[in-house]
């Protein structure tokens, strides 16, 4: 069943309205985002994981559109640090909660985005039985506090429900190649579960829902030790020690810059589309390649040691982003050369100020 454009709560054309209960607020500019998309004051949204890498960013994004944000976050991956500069901004508050356990939110809220997970292998490794409680309980949770508020839904999803896929590129037509009981699974299953939940919620409660399926993504303020490709060799190469390449390097991936990821993301938000959306960067390259790039954007001479490939790992990830072109008029535009410089400067100042966090 198509629920697109005339799925049961498909009641806005493509804008991002104010609730019905919502009140008068302190903030009432109107912004450009309501006046091409409809809404009057500012817009109130709840964003979960808001300190984490890619929630911070989407902070700032709705900041600068002067939207008021609640951020929830249990910072066991997120930082503080990451919305230290939102702080004293009198439309930003950063909330301390788990967000598996009952969200409570006083006030009107128009949009609640579920961006809370552990979302590196490594991390979810560490922490499996909160990775799926937060994938099950927390979207379980949010989805409950946007349906009591009569607010606007958004899901974080993943590639991962794409598990090692046997198809490449991935449209979102794809139902994935996941094994359920192994070492991702726990990450894999709760973004499928989480998925089957967003879309339980709009069929049967009328929720407005979007789903995005984040691909690779990397920009400023991932965690130097999340154990992910791009912070570990950036880390390796800054200070002088090899490159761990797992396998034999010739696995891809195709990597998006935050500022895509999120330009795209507000799209999604606007739209009328209820089935999940991939927003990546179609650009696929080795792993061994990847580290190559990343030797000669720093200089550095280290060499590369091959180390064994963990369990499950994906041989090929590659978005196809046509749908997200032709419903969204989105694509990437930072180049990776680009996007690389930018990162490696956060980089450098993270490696100047200290063991990595
Ligand atoms: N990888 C690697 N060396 C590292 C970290 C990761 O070769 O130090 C590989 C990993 O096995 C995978 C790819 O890089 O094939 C991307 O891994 P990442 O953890 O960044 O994210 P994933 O796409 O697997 O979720």
């Amino acid at each position: 069943m198509n629920l697109g454009a005339n799925g049961p709560a498909g009641g806005s054309a493509g804008g991002i309205e104010r609730s019905p209960q919502a009140g008068t607020r302190s903030m009432g500019q109107s912004t450009k985002f309501q006046n091409e998309l409809g809404g009057g004051s500012s817009l109130r949204a709840v964003i979960t994981g808001g300190a984490g890498f890619l929630g911070s960013h989407l902070c700032d994004y709705l900041i600068e559109r002067d939207w008021e944000v609640v951020s929830i976050d249990n910072l066991v991956t997120g930082a503080e640090g990451n919305v230290s500069h939102l702080i004293r901004h009198p439309g930003f508050r950063l909330v301390r909660h788990d967000v598996s356990k009952y969200i409570e939110v006083p006030g009107p809220v128009d949009y609640v985005l579920h961006f809370a997970s552990p979302a590196s292998p490594v991390d979810y490794l560490q922490m499996p039985i909160q990775t799926l409680k937060v994938g099950a309980l927390g979207t379980h949770n949010s989805l409950g506090l946007a349906l009591a508020k009569k607010a606007k839904y958004f899901l974080a999803s993943t590639s991962e429900c794409y598990g090692d896929p046997q198809i490449s590129p991935q449209p979102e037509t794809y139902w994935g190649h996941v094994n359920p009981i192994g070492p991702r699974g726990v990450y894999d299953e709760a973004k499928r579960f989480a998925e089957a939940m967003t879309m339980a919620y709009h069929r049967y409660h009328g929720l407005d829902t979007h789903i995005v399926r984040i691909f690779n993504t990397y920009g400023p303020r991932m965690r130097l030790n999340d154990g992910r490709a791009l912070p570990n060799f950036v880390y390796q190469a800054l200070t002088g020690q090899p490159i761990t390449v797992y396998g034999d390097g010739k696995q891809t991936r195709s990597f998006c810059y935050v500022s895509d990821l999120v330009a795209g993301i507000y799209r999604l938000m606007a739209s009328n589309e209820h089935e999940p959306v991939n927003i990546g960067n179609p650009h696929e390259i080795t792993i061994l390649e990847f580290a190559q790039r990343i030797l000669a954007l720093t200089g550095s001479n280290v060499p590369i040691e091959f180390k064994p490939l963990p369990q499950d790992d994906p041989k090929q990830r590659c978005p196809d982003i046509s749908k997200a072109k032709r419903l969204l008029g989105w694509e990437p535009q930072v180049q990776l050369e680009e996007g690389l410089r930018r990162t490696l400067q956060y980089f450098q100042q993270q490696v100047a100020a200290g063991p990595a966090r």
